[in-house]
């Protein structure tokens, strides 16, 4: 199969394969070729949960009354950052809700403290559209958007306050400011479809995307998903291992944290194609309190989750860095 041209109907197609392994196989050669042993360990700092969104899939939405909102004072901030680059990170991914509060200013001057200590910074706060120009003259590299699925009509049925349209036009913008840009997508959205996620990775394509984050759609019991079934790990890992062939330079996170999953997940967790691990660096008792979907979280220990990680990266014969 010519896999530089593969159709929606294609990618439908391997998606249902019943035996994947050929297509893991290639992605895992793709990725080696493209991006070598390494994997990149990316620190990611959640400084705030305030959203005045109300994406029907997240606990942080705005609609939610019993999740206690925090924001990190920036004093903190830099702090945690500070700690993060101490252990070794080199990247530094600031994410949060789209919380109002955090004016581009404030945002642009941590974003220029933590760059000038030769720290990469990647934001990750949502479609704040007018603070996208300043925020990479500050400094920051890399933004962080997924554009959550494809599908327009689901995608205006998840988010009461934006589109499908909004997003893309956010997306093209990053790009053109010369941002390192970041998509990606949920895997198992209620109404979603082998063909949807098809259309997911083709957008990644079109995007011309240098960093994907697809990930399994997990419900949280306090929002209107709540009874929606949660997506699947292994279909997950077939769109990376196809985001992988589809575009061999993209930077694609492993899906869920080596930590929390068992020895043989944890052993294949790389070998569909990414290359890339992130770790929460945030502290308690704010990690707690981001619960974007339910998660059984230890607290942070900076440096001793970072010697664990290189730990376990190196047992697979990867190089962490
Ligand atoms: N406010 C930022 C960050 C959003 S949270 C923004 O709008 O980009 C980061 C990511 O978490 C989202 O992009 C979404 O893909 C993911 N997410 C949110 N709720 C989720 C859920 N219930 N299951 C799986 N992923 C979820």
């Amino acid at each position: 199969m010519n896999f530089a041209s593969l159709t929606k109907e294609d990618l439908a197609g391997l998606l249902a394969l019943e035996d994947f392994t050929p297509v893991y196989e290639q992605a895992d050669q793709i990725r080696r070729e493209a991006k070598g042993n390494q994997v990149h360990i990316r620190a990611i700092l959640e400084f705030s949960n305030h959203c005045k969104r109300g994406c029907l899939y997240c606990g942080l939405n705005r609609r939610n009354q019993n999740v206690s909102r925090y924001r990190m004072k920036p004093e903190e901030i830099l702090l945690t950052a500070r700690s993060a680059y101490k252990a070794g990170y080199q990247t530094l991914v600031l994410q949060s809700g789209e919380d109002p509060y955090f004016k581009t200013d404030l945002l642009a001057e941590l974003v220029k403290e933590i760059a000038s200590w030769g720290m990469a910074v990647t934001v990750s706060c949502g479609e704040i559209r007018p603070a996208y120009g300043p925020l990479k003259k500050a400094g920051a590299s890399r933004y962080l958007l997924k554009h959550e699925t494809a599908d327009a009509l689901l995608y205006n049925r998840l988010h009461p306050e934006g589109s499908l349209a909004d997003r893309i036009i956010c997306l093209k913008e990053l790009k053109a400011l010369g941002f390192e840009t970041g998509s990606g997508f949920m895997v198992g959205l209620p109404g979603q479809t082998l063909e949807t996620l098809a259309e997911d990775l083709l957008l990644l394509k079109k995007l011309n995307c240098d960093m994907a984050g697809i990930g399994p759609f997990i419900p949280h019991p306090a929002t209107p998903l709540k009874e929606a079934v949660p997506g699947s790990p292994e279909l997950t890992k077939r769109c990376v291992a196809l985001a992988r062939i589809l575009l061999p330079h993209c930077h694609l996170p492993a899906t869920t944290a080596l930590g929390v999953m068992d020895g043989r997940e944890k052993e294949t967790v790389f070998s569909c194609g990414a290359n890339v691990v992130m770790r929460k660096v945030t502290p308690e008792p704010y990690k707690s309190l981001y619960e974007i979907y339910p998660a059984h979280l230890e607290p942070t220990d900076i440096p001793k989750d970072r010697a664990l990680l290189e730990e376990q990266i190196l047992a697979l014969g990867r190089i962490p860095i």
